[in-house]
């Protein structure tokens, strides 16, 4: 095994622990990869995440991580979610070209099934028996992303994922598996068209890329603004500000990975863009005073698919008479926060930052 500063390496599998949400607030407590490995390879050390040897190359934490810290070493899920529109199949399998379906989540399953011009079938009938579906539970995160992309496209399209419980041909094997996968992988690398798109998308951005392949999907969409989504999903949501309590301490924007809250020029708003908010829930856990809040409901599409950024909250901006510098006024003396407060407390508060008061 490999550790190279914030990557780390094994035989299947690279984690970049600067992605991980863990590493951008240390209080997160994020663990999906680490519940759902089947082999118990994921685990924390000095609350620090760490891959061993044991992992069998499922992909299922893959699929899971919400800020793409994890990859699997020879298969790249966003570059087949791209090229299957192009594959003249239309079936999803692991015993064909495909990582086990887990590695998927609903930003390419949706991508796949809405571009490709036949039904995308996805092939679960070799999951009951398959070694890696401990308990069920690669096959029961297949099914929930199954269920929850269906509920997406229903809501945008006519298109529906079909799945396949039936064996229909004979297996190939686990090791066919891996060489047919690597060489698929190494074709979309030589692919200059494919990797120009890819590389737009992820250099210097934060967002992770399937969330933008997700976005261009739906751009695709002529009459995207007359469509609501009917049910509730946790990769798309809205925040809220609540005005009589929030004190434009800004922190929310500081800790947030992907640069979903944001400012206004003159820094008198908090900006949300849906489009680049991936549910972490790190603002909410930061904020001192409970006043941001999630919801799953009125969506808007345009919005998400655009990156466009809303106001959450906008503050008359003014200055304080005590330290000169423009604070978010709501009533009564002109004074702010921090200044308020260190007036009436002891000198031990001198040196603290506005943050820690
Ligand atoms: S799922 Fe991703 S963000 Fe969460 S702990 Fe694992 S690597 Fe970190
Ligand atoms: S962390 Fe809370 S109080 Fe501070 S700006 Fe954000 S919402 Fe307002
Ligand atoms: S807006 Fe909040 S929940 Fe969304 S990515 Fe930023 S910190 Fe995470």
């Amino acid at each position: 095994m490999e550790n190279k500063d914030f990557i780390q390496e094994n035989k299947f599998l690279v984690l970049d622990r600067l992605k991980c949400l863990r590493g951008d607030y240390y209080h997160n407590k994020c663990s999906l990869c680490i519940e759902a490995c089947p082999d118990n390879a994921i685990d924390l050390f000095r609350d620090k995440l760490t891959i061993d040897d044991s992992c069998t190359n499922c992909g299922v934490c893959v699929g899971l991580c919400p800020s793409e810290s994890l990859h699997l070493e020879n298969f790249d899920e966003n570059s087949y979610s791209v090229e299957f529109e192009h594959k003249s199949e239309n079936k999803l399998s692991c015993k064909g070209d495909s990582a086990c379906l887990a590695v998927y989540d609903a930003h390419h399953l949706i991508t796949m099934a809405y571009r490709h011009k036949d039904s995308l079938e996805c092939d679960l009938s070799h999951c009951d028996s398959c070694s890696i579906n401990k308990e069920n539970n690669v096959k029961s995160n297949i099914s929930y992303n199954i269920e929850s992309s269906n509920k997406f496209l229903a809501s945008i399209s006519n298109k529906k994922i079909e799945i396949i419980s039936e064996k229909s041909e004979v297996e190939a094997s686990r090791r066919g598996l891996f060489s047919k996968v690597f060489k698929t992988t190494q074709t979309l690398k030589e692919d200059k068209n494919l990797t120009q798109k890819i590389n737009e998308n992820i250099i210097n951005s934060k967002v992770p890329t399937k969330r933008q392949i997700l976005q261009n999907t739906l751009k695709r969409i002529d009459d995207l603004e007359t469509k609501s989504l009917n049910d509730e999903f946790n990769f798309i949501v809205n925040k809220t500000i609540d005005y009589s309590t929030c004190t434009n301490c800004k922190e929310c924007l500081q800790f947030c990975p992907t640069e979903a809250l944001l400012n206004n020029t003159d820094q008198s708003s908090i900006l949300f863009a849906s489009g680049k908010c991936i549910n972490c829930n790190i603002c909410n856990d930061i904020c001192k005073e409970n006043s941001i809040t999630t919801s799953y409901v009125g969506i808007d599409l345009l919005d998400f698919a655009f990156t466009r950024a809303k106001s959450l909250i906008d503050f008359k901006l003014e200055i304080c008479t005590e330290c000169k510098c423009s604070f978010a006024y709501k009533d009564g003396d002109m004074i702010c926060n921090r200044c308020k407060k260190f007036k009436t407390s002891t000198y031990e508060d001198m040196f603290k930052m506005a943050s820690e008061m």
